[in-house]
């Protein structure tokens, strides 16, 4: 049904009328539509089908139209045209608790008040406690109300989500009568950032779930407790909702609160195709109202004759077309990597030894890893000169000859100097198995001049992988200014690799890039760029790249196998 969403819009639509300062009756009329559709028993689709729109209470013609409009194309016009002559500032301020489009509209009014940072001043310089129906508290709730939105805006890096979450399933998986638990959401999706986390669970007791949940020791705030649900507030200002669902609807419920809301918009009209309308709980058959539930999502998906589509490429990026089609991808998995080719070690600024890594890495059932440890023009942290180089590649080259299972490469994250050549001369880069090329110095330079510094780098015949070739860390540094098709065309046209860092602030190359170097045939290389032996298990972060990058292991040079990989390296 989409009873909810359209009476979300209409809501939004007298919001955005009043913050105009538009016709109170028009406001009045659209909020008491909306509200009629909220408790509406029927669906409002058949409703409309019916011809009947206008025998809801509060629904006159206009608005009639306007319903019918949004259930036909997903948009209305009107809507959009308000929309686009509100400034942004106004209807961001409308996210903050305690800020209704009337009092915003006041402000905008009185103290020309058109975003969050002009209300924080005004309330700091004590402006709107003169206002009418304002006081010195209407400035401290603001205040408070703002700080809070900006703490619930930001998105937190997965990696930081991750061990919430491990910590509150292992909690409740402990518990009695507990059936399913799961985190949904882009949490599911592996996303680089999360957003609030939301976990999804079957329950016998729901009331000993709910009552467990909001007091496990990590919970700084319970923002609200019902019967099925509960939100709240843990380390990190990180916000967890937990919702207890019915065991015959975890599937549907599962598969909506994965998201994302394009992909979940796309299966509803292809749901609407085959006959039958999609919600959150259930399948219903539009004929003859049937309703089905589905326990398990897989169950979903087929219901629709759809193969089960990974979360991580949940994005209506063309994933439900290939799911009707049965050709979706066999993504990449964890266990498909054999190796890691970028590794730093105690030759230069790694904080583990050769032999540290190399252990760890046996452990993580690799063939092979690559220590790569870095140039001399890094200066502070120590690279290598070519005479120590020299020195490692014997030293592991004679390591290699005693050991069992596990080869030991000898490699370089070689720094692309700011005039574009190389930190080594082409001799000893030759020397090296696997050459990692980056850029660490002059980020700041012009589009044209760091674009040339990497081709230089992918054009040189011993390069063989240009480590996180956008530089962007993370919620800190944006990418460098560059030209990432002319960038991966000449990676293309030299048959060199891109690097997806695993580094959990990195995640370079993202997902988008990855996806459309594997397009244009480029070999991707997912490195944990470890600086100690432990931070080795990160790769798993940049498999979640991959995935979600659609990549096969067929795409990545460290799912090859070592002679393969041997082969490759040594191509012309
Ligand atoms: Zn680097
Ligand atoms: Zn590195």
């Amino acid at each position: 049904m989409k009873n909810r969403e359209v009476s979300q819009h209409l809501y939004q639509l007298s919001e955005l009328l009043e913050l105009q300062a538009e016709n109170k009756y028009k406001v009045v009329a659209y909020q008491k539509a909306a509200r009629s559709i909220e408790s509406l028993k029927e669906d409002v689709e058949h409703v409309c089908r019916e011809g009947l729109l206008q025998d809801i209470p509060g629904v006159g013609k206009a608005i009639a139209e306007k319903i019918e409009e949004y259930l036909r194309t997903g948009r209305i016009k009107a809507f959009d045209d308000i929309l686009s002559r509100t400034p942004k500032g106004l209807t961001e301020l409308l996210q903050l608790s305690g800020m209704g489009p009337k009092t915003i509209a006041m402000l905008h009014e009185k103290l020309n008040i058109t975003s969050i940072d002009d209300l924080e001043k005004a309330a700091k310089e004590h402006r709107i406690r003169r206002l009418p129906r304002m006081g010195p508290t209407s400035e401290k709730n603001i205040l408070k109300a703002i700080e809070r939105h900006r703490m619930r805006s930001t998105r937190i890096p997965l990696y930081v989500a991750e061990p919430i979450v491990d910590e509150v399933l292992s909690r409740l998986k402990e518990l009695d009568g507990l059936g399913n638990i799961t985190a949904g959401g882009s949490y599911r999706r592996r996303k680089e950032t999360v957003g609030d986390i939301d976990i999804l669970a079957t329950s016998a007791n729901p009331a000993d779930l709910i009552s467990a949940f909001a007091r496990m020791p990590m919970v700084e705030e319970v923002l609200g407790k019902g019967p099925t649900k509960a939100t709240v507030i843990v380390r990190d200002n990180v916000q967890v909702d937990l919702r207890i669902v019915e065991p015959r609807s975890y599937g549907t419920v599962l598969q909506y609160f994965t998201g994302s809301k394009d992909h979940n918009v796309k299966l509803r009209n292809v749901a609407l195709d085959k006959g039958y309308s999609l919600s959150e709980y259930s399948l219903k058959r539009l004929d003859d109202g049937q309703e089905l539930f589905y326990p398990r999502e897989e169950e979903v998906y087929a219901a629709l004759d759809m193969d089960h589509i990974p979360p991580e490429i949940r994005e209506d990026t063309g994933e439900i077309e290939a799911a009707l089609d049965h050709r979706l991808p066999k993504l990449l998995d964890l266990k498909d990597i054999r190796g890691d080719l970028h590794i730093h070690s105690t030759w230069a600024d790694g904080r583990s030894s050769v032999d540290e890594l190399t252990r760890t890495a046996k452990r993580l059932g690799y063939e092979y890893i690559a220590i790569c440890d870095h140039s001399p023009s890094i200066g502070l942290t120590g690279g290598l000169s070519p005479e120590r180089l020299e020195q490692k590649i014997d030293v592991i080259a004679a390591i290699n000859d005693g050991r069992e299972g596990i080869t030991v490469l000898s490699g370089t994250e070689v720094d692309i100097r700011a005039d574009g050549t190389l930190d080594y001369s082409d001799d000893l880069l030759a020397r090296c198995d696997v050459v990692v090329a980056s850029l660490h110095m002059a980020q700041q330079q012009k589009e044209r001049i760091i674009t040339g510094r990497l081709i230089s780098a992918i054009e040189n015949r011993n390069v063989d992988i240009i480590a996180h070739p956008t530089g962007r860390i993370i919620g800190k540094r944006e990418p460098y200014e560059m030209d990432m098709a002319a960038v991966l065309e000449a990676a293309a046209r030299n048959g060199t690799a891109m690097e997806i860092n695993a580094h959990p602030n990195r995640l370079d190359l993202n997902d988008r890039w990855a996806r459309t170097a594997k397009g244009i045939g480029i070999k991707l290389s997912i490195d944990s760029d470890a600086h100690q032996a432990a931070h080795m298990t990160a790769m798993r972060y940049g498999v979640d790249v991959a995935r979600r990058g659609w990549l096969e292991k067929g795409d990545v040079l460290n799912a090859m196998g070592l002679q393969e990989l041997l082969r490759w390296l040594s191509r012309l």
